[in-house]
């Protein structure tokens, strides 16, 4: 490992001014990926700036109802949250949907958030990667590509998002507060991560020194389940073929009154699915209309040579979760 640089911050502006006050420095927060990375030398960071000492590790209701948690709370914590579990509770089961119990009780929601691809080519240095090394290439267009991207992908770079919990943070309609060396901002989360274009190499849209503080969730929609569903290769442990997040709320009349979808394992980023929910809003919610709403999404699908899997995959799990959600709506049918 190279040698590099350490800094342990007490306080936010202390935390960017280490930041900002000297090349290539990298926050630290659990350091289940990054510490791992750096092992591999595919991050090579010249100073750590270690955020966990920061006090960013609260659980707190908002005036209006919702939740604002602190960036440094572990994915543990988090989902194991009493508030979260009743209210969010696709939040909850995207969390415990990933990684291991070990990996949940040290990784942090910023950390899960800013988390890189598993790409196998991004973390194996003899290989071209635009992502790690701009201008190289991209291994994975000619590669191994079951596991990557159908959806946002560019000529330069195919890989997928990992995190379980930006998926249903984009189906929360969530929002982040970023401090950084201009301030405080508010980003909603659909707007952190980019797609790659021609710059794969920037995952998100933060500024250099930007750190994110914490995630605010809206009140939860009275009558609205949600839920997580993931697609993988064993029970545990691994990463998504396909996820699916979403909340559905029916009208009296059995019409879709509010739904807000989105995919995981599927794109460079969490995919909010805006197609299939201008489909399905106001329609009947039958299996029919789901279908029709996934079909619309996964239409504009770009699979590789080992990937096409996905797009009846993702199908099949979108209209099975917004099924389970419609049904654990309607009232019984009445007993003969
Ligand atoms: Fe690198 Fe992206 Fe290509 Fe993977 S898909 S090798 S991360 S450029």
């Amino acid at each position: 490992m190279k040698p590099f640089g350490y800094v342990r911050a007490r306080t936010v502006p202390e935390a960017i001014e280490a930041h900002t006050s000297g090349p290539a420095a990298r926050y630290l927060g659990g350091g289940t990926n990054l510490v791992d990375l750096m092992k591999l030398g595919v991050e090579t960071p010249a100073t750590l700036v270690d955020i966990s000492a920061l006090p960013l590790d609260a659980i707190e209701e908002t005036p209006e109802g919702g939740l604002r948690i602190g960036a440094n709370v572990r994915n543990s914590d988090l989902a194991a949250h009493p508030r979260v579990r009743t209210g969010w509770p696709v939040l909850s089961q995207a969390l415990l949907a990933g990684a291991s119990g070990q990996l949940r009780n040290a990784a942090t929601t910023g950390g899960n958030l800013l988390q890189r691809t598993r790409c196998p080519y991004f973390q194996d240095l003899a290989q071209p990667c635009n992502k790690r090394a701009p201008g190289t290439g991209c291994a994975a267009l000619a590669g191994h590509s079951r596991d990557l991207a159908i959806l946002g992908t560019s000529p330069s770079c195919v890989a997928t998002h990992p995190s379980d919990m930006a998926v249903a943070l984009a189906a929360l309609d969530a929002e982040l507060t970023v401090e950084g060396p201009e301030g405080t901002r508010v980003l909603p989360v659909t707007e952190l991560h980019r797609l790659p274009g021609a710059h794969p190499e920037r995952d998100t849209t933060l500024a250099p020194g930007e750190l994110i503080a914490a995630v605010t969730l809206p009140p939860a929609t009275a009558g609205a389940p949600s839920a997580y569903r993931k697609a993988r290769d064993r029970a545990s442990y691994a990463f998504a073929l396909v996820s699916v997040a979403a909340a559905l709320r029916l009208g009296p009349d059995g019409t879709v009154q509010q739904v807000r979808l989105a995919l995981g394992g599927v794109a460079p980023r969490p995919w909010r699915a805006l197609r299939a929910e201008d489909v399905l809003t106001g329609a009947r919610a039958d299996e029919e209309t789901f279908r029709r709403a996934a079909e619309t999404e996964l239409a504009q699908a770009e699979p590789l040579p080992d990937n096409a899997f996905k797009v009846p995959l993702a199908t099949e799990l979108a209209v099975a979760t917004l099924a389970d959600l419609a049904t654990a709506q309607r009232a019984p049918e009445p007993q003969p």
